[in-house]
């Protein structure tokens, strides 16, 4: 019998302590809580990773140049060099391709999708992830696959930073200047930014104060901890006292190796995880090797999507947690019925698929961990994708090595630091380094995430025209900023269990316009304004949201429990579902006609 079926699990009760954990943690300052890394705090985003090199500024042009050197930029840059576009010019604040995976080295850093559909373009590059969840080295290193095999590499400008994107009315082209000194020209411009790209780091008083070492999870410091990315044994941390400050999905997976290597670890907690079953294993390759017949990947891509988005088919060929989720769901609906399936009966086998999974999660906790207290205090009370779900197979277990210390704070977070230490309920811990697992930046607004702002058609800024949210075609194309493109999660599939596949297809997307645009020597092309009313319009007429539901414990994916904010735009995605959505741009784009954007000679 599953547990929500059970007499003696009561329902009601669930619902109120779930609000009652999440009632402890509202708090009006919201998104201010957290503290912008400027001024004193600056030296927190130093590249650890690759030296900066002196180069001479670029005064040249270019057909296009997108911003950000991530999964976006680089999807986007290879569908772009395969229509015959040469010169595009990928910008990148990090040393190298990789994006996230190139900032994110923390040990035990790896994806939590499977790697099959995580990793774009695997068919292309002939690649066969070695793990059904690859570790962050393999997928950084499969960056720059994708940025050797497309030529990306030679018109690339790392350690660069666009402080000013410019159209040029006269000229129907974009000035571009950067950090560097960079001022060229591009007749186009893509931006792929990434949806956690800014560490933030909490608003603890005492933060400046602390004497000792610390640094945030997107600048691993291996040369304090000793290591290495692959996970090799962190020997400087032997005698060490260290406290991490968060529990997400980053602090989930470096912690078993920080608890390995420190002689004390103090984990800060203020909103448990939930940490599911992660059952991570090699790649056969001989069962690659028949699964990967051509096409195999957007095969894949399209099963995994169909399975996430309630279109419910008849196999799962991912098989991870993110499948393992929705088929519950599905599951207990296929149960109804036929014509008991209201939505509002919908919504109640949800609900109950959702109470048996964290009741398993919850007694998952009660299994592994040793100390019983220790136990209560890591359990979640939430639904599942009230915060993001986390996967893991050694988290939870590391609570029982002698030297970890879990440090709740019952939903408060930690109270100050001082010179020496970390204080919380009221106990100071000393300690020799803090590791900040804050993550990063999410509700804000976009301009400021991006740290430029772009001034369109008529000196009108993005910023001001996006004052009251965002507003797009897609989420790829914006009125009134002719030749510039957005890749980015909103207000398109609204994906987010497997953002790459998101990416890529707005990659191929903007390859398609661009290409069109060139083979029919239009100098501009913009998306008009009745077009982007429109599938605003459409958007806000479908629920739109999956995640982050009144109810819900705060957290970046509720906009820290405020509803209103420039996280909205985040939120929505096109009322049918991501494959509905997959299936009207493939349309869209292969009808050639483009409906809704304007070529201009
Ligand atoms: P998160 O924003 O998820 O976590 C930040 C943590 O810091 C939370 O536990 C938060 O608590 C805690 N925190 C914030 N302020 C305080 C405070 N004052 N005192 C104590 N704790 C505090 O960041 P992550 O870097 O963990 O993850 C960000 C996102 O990046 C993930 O959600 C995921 O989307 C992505 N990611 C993906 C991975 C993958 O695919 N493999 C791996 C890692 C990250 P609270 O919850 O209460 O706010």
């Amino acid at each position: 019998m599953s547990v929500t079926d059970r007499p003696d699990v009561d329902k009601e009760a669930l619902r109120r302590k779930y609000l009652e954990e999440r009632d402890k943690r509202l708090r009006p300052d919201g998104n201010d809580q957290y503290l912008r890394l400027t001024g004193e705090l600056a030296h927190y985003l130093d590249d650890p990773y690759t030296p900066r090199t002196e180069r001479e500024p670029r005064t040249d042009h270019v057909t296009v140049a997108f911003v950000g050197g991530g999964f976006a930029g680089l999807v986007t840059g290879a569908r772009l060099k395969e229509a015959g576009v040469d010169d595009v010019r990928i910008i990148d604040k990090g040393g190298d391709f990789g994006g996230t995976w190139y900032w994110n080295r923390y040990p035990g850093a790896q994806c939590d999708t499977a790697s099959y559909v995580y990793m774009p373009l695997l068919e292309e590059t002939g690649h066969m992830p070695t793990e059904k969840y690859a570790h962050g080295p393999e997928i950084l290193e499969h960056c720059r696959r994708i940025g050797k095999q497309y030529g990306l590499y030679d018109h690339a400008l790392f350690h660069t930073e666009v402080q000013d994107l410019r159209w040029d009315e006269s000229r129907s082209h974009w000035i571009v200047r950067t950090d560097r000194g960079d001022d060229f020209t591009a007749q186009f411009v893509a931006m792929g930014i990434g949806p956690l790209h800014v560490p933030k780091l909490p608003g603890i008083p005492g933060i400046e104060s602390f004497g000792g070492h610390s640094f945030h999870t997107s600048r691993w410091d291996y040369g304090y901890t000793g290591g290495d990315p692959s996970g090799a044994p962190m020997d400087r941390l032997a005698g060490k006292r260290v406290a991490i400050i968060g529990t997400g999905a980053t602090a989930v997976q470096c912690v078993p190796h920080l608890a390995r290597a420190c002689e004390e670890l103090y984990v800060f907690q203020r909103t448990p995880s939930s940490v599911d079953v992660r059952d991570n294993r090699p790649t056969d390759p001989g069962w690659f090797a028949e699964i990967a017949e051509p096409g195999w990947q957007r095969r894949w891509l399209a099963n995994f999507t169909a399975n996430q988005s309630g279109a419910m088919p008849d196999e799962d060929l991912v098989m991870d947690g993110w499948t393992d989720i929705a088929s519950r769901v599905r599951s207990r609906i296929m149960a109804l019925p036929a014509e008991e399936r209201s939505l509002e009966r919908m919504l109640v086998a949800f609900e109950d698929a959702d109470f048996e999974k964290m009741s398993e999660i919850r007694a998952r906790v009660d299994a592994v961990v040793a100390d019983p207290e220790t136990a209560q205090r890591l359990k979640a009370w939430y639904r599942q994708l009230c915060k993001r779900p986390c996967f893991h197979d050694e988290y939870l277990q590391a609570f029982n090595l002698p030297g970890t210390h879990l440090v709740d704070t019952d939903g408060k977070g930690v109270q100050r630091l001082t010179e020496t230490g970390v204080v919380a309920g009221g106990r100071e811990y000393a300690v020799d380094c803090v590791i900040y697992a804050s993550g990063f930046e999410v509700g804000t607004a976009w301009t400021r995430r991006a740290g430029f702002d772009l001034t369109g058609r008529d000196g009108v800024r993005l910023s001001e025209r996006w004052a009251e949210g965002m507003r797009t075609l897609h989420g790829i194309h914006t009125h009134g900023f002719p030749n510039a493109f957005l890749v980015q999660l909103g207000q398109g599939a609204n994906l987010v269990a497997n953002i790459p596949h998101d990416l890529t297809e707005s990659g191929r997307t903007i390859a398609a316009v661009i290409g069109h645009a060139l083979a029919h020597g239009h100098r501009e092309v913009e998306v008009s304004e009745q077009a982007e009313n429109a599938w605003v319009e459409l958007l806000g007429s479908g629920t739109g949201r999956i995640l982050g539901a009144p109810g819900c414990t705060p957290g970046y994916y509720n906009n820290e429990g405020h509803e209103s904010g420039q996280a909205t735009g985040f939120r929505v995605g096109y009322p049918q579902g991501a494959v509905a959505y997959f299936a009207y741009l493939d349309r869209w784009r292969e009808s050639g006609a483009f409906e809704g954007l304007e070529f201009r000679e």
